[in-house]
């Protein structure tokens, strides 16, 4: 919606001509015109051609945005990423390859548009800083023969009455229809297995798949298993379990009163939305804070929500460095996003550096004792996130149960929430926020039980 904004420009009979060729036929919805891009001022004043934009989201290579000029083709990928990736992932999108075959055989110039990762927004958004463009003409044509071939294996795979049947590849990785592809797959399977890096990944999985290995009975002894993942099979065929009881307790010796448990949902744009923020800058716009005094005290409760229209940075700043004091224990859960966020805050306020600063050195990640395998239950299935660790600690506890609370469920949603707040009307705008409240605030309370679990297990 905001690359909208940045193109509200009138269009010229010319513009309007060249549009309704290309949008209205191939895209399936009118799209907006406008004039040449500024930001690519350079271009057109090369090729003297005229622009309009068109929107959609891309599909394998995460392209965001076309913006599809009448003599020159703007691509602007989601990620700042190697324009070979985005070329192949444009292969696989309709209605890129609709416009393409339409248009590309006129065109001089093709231009890829990287998203500049240093550019710092203040006050609007200066398109000249924000993207790189790269030409990337010859590479366009080299895959122009293709472009024919490529619509009508396309256009057959739509118009046939029976699903395509095609095997699990590399692209089902990140597909958003794997749930629906994978549905027939017997439960587990291989692509249940933990995993995603580079030791573990999912072509590992694939590999394994293909040699005809899917359910976990096929599985023992296969030579690609990592420590987790012969874990994850051995804890769902033999109930294996492990609790080093010394290790916990060393951790839990590491944690002192007062003990604060904090969490963020965020969002991360490629554009930045406010003042003093990057291309996919960490922004966190809410957070919820449990904290105890001392031992046998009693459980205590902070939150904070922002407000998507004006940036939450330094009010939320302000509240954490209210409700958490300087030198106290904070306990986060995978503290690969408090951790940098934190630290971001404390670069974009000075003053209030020392303190968000003290913040960041006193967190504990109270994830560390799963990750080292201090304590393993099967249901954690290989995984050490808290989404499976804490059912596998409290199974059937309604309080406990993420599937129990209404509209967010987990931090993607969250985050959406918030940036689609903006347009709600007010009495379910309220209803959202409440909403959004009551699920960070169980991502608290929830490591609020796990670090109560380890006491319980480490003292039995
Ligand atoms: S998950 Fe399904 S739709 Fe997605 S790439 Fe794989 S086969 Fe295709």
């Amino acid at each position: 919606m905001r690359f909208r904004r940045l193109f509200p420009l009138p269009a010229s009979p010319q513009d309007k001509g060249a549009q309704a060729e290309c949008s209205e036929q191939d895209h399936g919805q009118p799209q907006r015109q406008g004039r040449v891009i500024p930001g690519f001022r350079n271009v057109g004043r090369r090729t003297g051609r005229r622009s309009f934009p068109v929107f959609g989201k891309g599909l394998d290579a995460q392209v965001a945005l076309y913006a599809i000029a009448v003599w020159t083709i703007y691509i602007v990928p989601f990620l700042a990423c190697n324009p070979e990736i985005t070329l192949s992932g444009l292969n696989c999108d309709r209605r890129f390859q609709i416009c393409f075959r339409k248009i590309l055989a006129h065109l001089p110039c093709d231009i890829l548009m990287h998203i500049n990762g240093t550019y710092v927004r203040h006050g609007d958004l200066d398109i000249h800083e924000l993207f790189t463009p790269v030409d990337i003409t010859d590479k366009v044509r080299a895959k122009l023969p293709g472009v024919n071939d490529n619509l009508l294996r396309i256009q057959a795979a739509i118009s046939g009455k029976a699903e395509p049947n095609i095997d699990f590849s590399l692209s089902c990785q990140k597909c958003v229809f794997w749930q629906y592809c994978s549905r027939n797959l017997p439960k587990p399977n291989v692509f249940d297995l933990p995993g995603t890096g580079s030791a573990f990944s999912y072509k590992h999985k694939l590999a394994i798949y293909k040699d005809g290995d899917i359910v976990f009975s096929q599985l023992r002894g296969r030579p690609e298993l990592r420590e987790r993942q012969i874990l994850s099979v051995e804890g769902v065929l033999d109930g294996k379990t492990i609790l080093r009881k010394d290790k916990i307790r060393a951790f839990l010796r590491t944690l002192t009163y007062p003990i604060y448990f904090l969490d963020y949902e965020g969002i991360n744009p490629p554009i930045p939305p406010y003042d003093g923020t990057r291309p996919h800058h960490q922004t966190p716009f809410q957070y919820s804070l449990h904290w105890i005094e001392r031992e046998g005290g009693e459980l205590h409760h902070a939150e904070f929500l922002g407000n998507p229209e004006v940036s939450p940075l330094r009010d939320l700043a302000e509240q954490l460095c209210r409700d958490i004091p300087k030198d106290v224990c904070v306990i986060v859960y995978n503290d690969t996003y408090e951790k940098p966020a934190t630290r971001q805050l404390a670069e974009l306020f000075p003053d209030l550096a020392d303190h968000l600063l003290n913040i960041c050195d006193h967190i504990k990640d109270l994830m560390i004792p799963f990750k080292n395998l201090d304590y393993y239950l099967p249901a954690m299935m290989g995984s050490y996130s808290i989404k499976y660790v804490l059912p596998a600690l409290y199974p059937d506890d309604p309080e406990l149960n993420y599937h129990n609370l209404t509209d967010v469920h987990k931090g993607t949603e969250a985050s959406a929430a918030f940036m689609h707040m903006a347009g709600m009307p007010m009495e379910e705008r309220e209803e959202l926020r409440k909403n959004m409240l009551k699920y960070c605030c169980l991502d608290t309370y929830a490591m609020v039980k796990v670090w109560q679990k380890l006491i319980e297990i480490s003292e039995n």
